[in-house]
């Protein structure tokens, strides 16, 4: 962060200088900078400097407290509400050909604060609600991504008012108590020196307008519970707990104010085949012993499909072999991750007699201890072993 200028330098016055030119300074330096007519690029910052600037100086106690500790003894002392509370801006502006017309209450000055608190400074909540809504989808939407549309319960401003709470074609008066700013500043002097405590206008409920003829269809509120649809974009290759962020879909806090923001959380389904981790997948398939010990090529099921597996003869239980390409997608759109398939033997949990006498003759072959053979099991063992002979040549 840049170091923060002087208030004194900003407006280009000497610090010696009178209430009257402080005021003449930035009158002329507002007028150039003022966002609604300045082509400057910069012209929305050099705007709010010059309006924070003007605001101390103009102020005697926040001028003094300025000259004595500087930008400290601002800080430490006020909120960016406090420093600007006070300073009509309105009026200041008035005749510049921006603001103030009208009457009605958008004026400069609350033009300035809506740019500053982002449409607060009227003691109000500055921006509406964020909203979380949850989405569940499989591993396999997760896969390909997916676009969908969902039905949020949510404030909206009232259509038929447009959120002022006055019914069409009558307009909400200033309230008198807080004079329009929704605030109620009261000034008390302490041993530690003057505090200033600010709270909600209790006539207006710091809306700093009284609604004479409410609207009918939100009785005066403004406000509206509706069911919106959303249409929602989910990207491939999204992790479960990922959020989608939807600006501005969130609780409407009113005229003139930003909404909140809408969380769309995605919850990704276990899979009942496949676990992932981050990109990759795992994958846990059994294969038969004789397929371990003679090699074969499967065929696995993948996320979008299948795919084939080359098992080297020889292959031991537990032996993982990776799938290039064949995990999810990456979400930054950099290829995919791997399929790692888990190879586990399987025992077969019976056996038909001919089976059995195969396996027999294996152990034999093997030189493992079996029980002794009859002579019919001998020769039943020996023709079997003639047969798979002429077979696989
Ligand atoms: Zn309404
Ligand atoms: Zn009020």
């Amino acid at each position: 962060m840049p170091e923060k200028k002087d208030y004194y330098e900003v407006l280009g016055v000497p610090k010696d200088s009178s209430e009257k030119d402080i005021k003449g300074a930035y009158r002329k330096l507002a007028m150039k900078y003022h966002p609604d007519r300045s082509e400057e690029p910069d012209a929305e910052e050099k705007f709010k400097e010059l309006s924070e600037a003007y605001a101390v100086l103009s102020d005697p106690e926040k001028r003094q407290k300025y000259d004595q500790f500087g930008h400290a003894g601002i800080n430490s002392q006020y909120s960016q509400e406090d420093l600007f509370r006070g300073v009509n801006f309105e009026d200041l502006l008035r005749g510049f050909g921006f603001g103030g017309a009208g009457g009605g209450g958008r004026g400069g000055g609350e033009s300035i604060f809506d740019m500053f608190f982002g449409g607060g400074g009227r003691g109000q909540q500055a921006r509406g609600r964020d909203l979380r809504y949850d989405v569940t989808i499989t591993l396999e939407q997760a896969g390909t991504g997916l676009e969908s549309t969902i039905e949020v319960p949510r404030t909206e401003n009232c259509s038929t008012c447009h959120g002022s709470g006055a019914k069409p074609g009558t307009n909400p008066t200033t309230c008198s108590n807080c004079r329009g700013s929704g605030q109620i500043t009261r000034a008390q002097n302490t041993p530690f020196g003057q505090m200033v405590t600010s709270s909600a206008c209790p006539k207006c409920g710091g809306r700093g307008q009284i609604i004479v003829t409410p609207c009918g269809d939100c009785s005066g509120s403004g406000r509206m519970r509706k069911n919106r649809k959303i249409n929602i974009k989910i990207p491939p290759g999204v992790e479960d707990g990922q959020h989608l962020k939807l600006r501005g879909q969130g609780d409407a806090a009113g005229p003139g104010m930003e909404n909140g923001d809408l969380y769309v959380v995605i919850n990704v389904r276990p899979h009942p085949m496949f676990q992932r981790v981050e990109s990759d997948l795992l994958l846990e398939t059994p294969i038969s012993f004789t397929q371990a010990a003679l090699g074969t090529e499967l065929e696995v099921p993948t996320l979008g499909g299948r795919a084939k597996m080359k098992v080297p003869a020889g292959t031991q239980t537990g032996t993982v072999f990776r799938l290039r390409g064949k995990g999810m997608p990456r979400l930054q759109g950099l290829g995919a991750g791997d399929l790692h398939v888990k190879v586990r033997i399987k025992t077969p949990p019976t056996l038909t007699e001919r089976q059995k006498q195969l396996l027999e003759a294996l152990a034999v072959e093997f030189g493992e201890k079996r029980k002794k053979q009859t002579e019919k099991e001998k020769s039943l063992i020996d023709k079997i072993v003639d047969e798979v002979k002429s077979a696989v040549q």
